[in-house]
C-alpha cells in the first residue's frame, strides 16, 4: 500500500478530495492529509497551507508532486532531495490559453480606449497578421498560448532558453534570440519560471528594444519584470499598456503604483489555476508510474530551476 500525503492545506483538500479519490480508484493507495513523515510514500504539495518546509524526515518519500505549475517556492530547498514534479494540467492550460488570448486581443483591439463620451472618432484597429507577439517561454503554457496566437493570425516568435520547435510560430533562443523577438514584437507573453537567469529580464535595456507603444500581458512570474523599468517605460510611452496576473508581492500592496495606473490592468493571480478533476489524473498517472518503476512525468531540472 502506497502512502500519500495530500499536504496542500486544509483549504485545498476541501477541493482535491473527491477528485483524487476517484482518479486513484483501484490503486494500491491509502491518501492521507496526515501521517508520520517516515510512512510516507509521495507528497502532493502547494506552496503555503500546512506544507512542510524540511522534507529529511520524508525518509522513504520516491516523489514530491506539486499541484502548482510553478515550482520557485520549493525547488531551491536543500532538503528536498526526492524527486520533484511540476503540474502540467490540462484544465490549467486551457485556463491560460483563455486569459491570454483574451487579453491579448482587448490590447490588440484597444478595448481599453473605447469611449463612452459621445464622440465618435473611428479608429481602425490593424488586423492581427500585422502584429507580431513575442512569446516569451515555450513550454507547456507559452507553446499552447502561442499556438492560439497564431490561431488567430498573429504572428508569433517564441523564445526559449534550448532551441525549440513549435508549430505555428517562428522559434529563437539565447540572447540574440531575444533581442531579435523584442525588437519586433507590439505585444510581449512572458509564460517563463522564476529562476536566477530570469530574474528581471524584461529591464530598461529590453523595454527599451521594443517598439514605442508595445503592450506587456505578465501571467509569468511578477520577478521577470524590473517593476520601476517598466513603470518608466509606461510613463514615458515607450510601453502602451501592461497587464500583469503576477507581483513581487502577493497580493499586489494596496499603496502600489501599479493599482491606480491607468495603463496597467492589475489581475489577482487568476490567469490559469490547476483544475482539481483534470489534474487529480496527473498525480495519479505519476503514482502509476511509480508503481510500475516507470519514469515519473514532469520532472523538474534542479539545475535548471523548472
Ligand atoms: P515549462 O513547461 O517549464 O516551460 C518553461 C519555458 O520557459 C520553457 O520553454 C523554457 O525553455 C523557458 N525558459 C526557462 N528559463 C529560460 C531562460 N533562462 N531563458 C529563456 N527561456 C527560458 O513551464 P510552463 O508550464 O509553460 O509554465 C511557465 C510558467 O508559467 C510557470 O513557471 C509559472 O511561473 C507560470 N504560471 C503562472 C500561472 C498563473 O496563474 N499566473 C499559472 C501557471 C503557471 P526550454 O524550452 O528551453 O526549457
Amino acid at each position: 500500500m502506497t502512502t500519500v500525503l495530500f499536504a496542500a492545506g486544509a483549504a485545498r483538500w476541501t477541493l482535491w478530495e473527491a477528485p483524487l479519490r476517484r482518479a486513484l480508484a483501484g490503486m494500491e493507495v491509502d491518501l492521507v492529509t496526515s501521517a508520520p513523515p517516515e510512512a510516507v510514500d509521495v507528497l502532493i504539495y502547494a506552496p503555503g497551507g500546512d506544507t512542510p518546509s524540511d522534507f529529511t524526515p520524508f525518509t522513504r518519500c520516491k516523489a514530491v508532486l506539486s499541484l502548482w505549475a510553478g515550482v520557485e517556492r520549493i525547488v531551491g530547498n536543500a532538503t528536498l532531495t526526492q524527486p520533484l514534479c511540476r503540474m502540467v494540467d490540462p484544465g490549467l492550460t486551457q485556463g491560460m490559453v483563455e486569459y491570454v488570448t483574451g487579453h491579448a486581443l482587448r490590447m490588440h483591439l484597444g478595448m481599453a480606449d473605447l469611449r463612452q463620451d459621445g464622440v465618435w472618432e473611428p479608429v481602425i484597429p490593424p488586423l492581427a497578421s500585422e502584429r507580431p507577439v513575442a512569446m516569451l517561454g515555450l513550454g507547456a503554457l507559452g507553446a499552447a498560448c502561442g499556438q492560439a496566437l497564431a490561431g488567430l493570425g498573429f504572428p508569433v516568435m517564441g523564445w526559449s532558453r534550448r532551441p525549440r520547435a513549435v508549430a505555428g510560430l517562428s522559434c529563437h533562443h539565447g540572447a540574440a534570440g531575444l533581442e531579435r523577438v523584442l525588437r519586433q514584437a507590439q505585444i510581449v507573453v512572458t509564460l517563463l519560471p522564476a529562476t536566477p537567469e530570469t530574474e528581471n529580464l524584461l529591464n530598461a535595456e529590453r523595454l527599451a528594444w521594443l517598439p514605442r507603444g508595445a503592450a506587456i500581458l505578465n501571467p509569468g512570474r511578477g520577478s521577470l519584470i524590473e517593476d520601476a523599468a517598466l513603470l518608466e517605460a509606461l510613463g514615458s510611452g515607450q510601453v502602451g499598456q501592461a497587464t500583469l496576473d503576477v507581483f513581487r508581492i502577493e497580493p499586489l500592496p494596496p499603496g502600489h503604483p501599479y493599482w491606480a495606473h491607468s495603463r496597467v490592468t492589475v489581475t489577482p493571480h487568476i490567469a490559469a489555476d490547476t483544475r482539481p478533476e483534470s489534474a487529480a489524473g496527473v498525480i495519479a498517472e505519476n503514482i502509476r508510474r511509480l508503481h510500475a518503476g516507470e519514469a515519473l512525468l514532469h520532472l523538474v531540472d534542479r539545475r535548471a530551476g523548472y
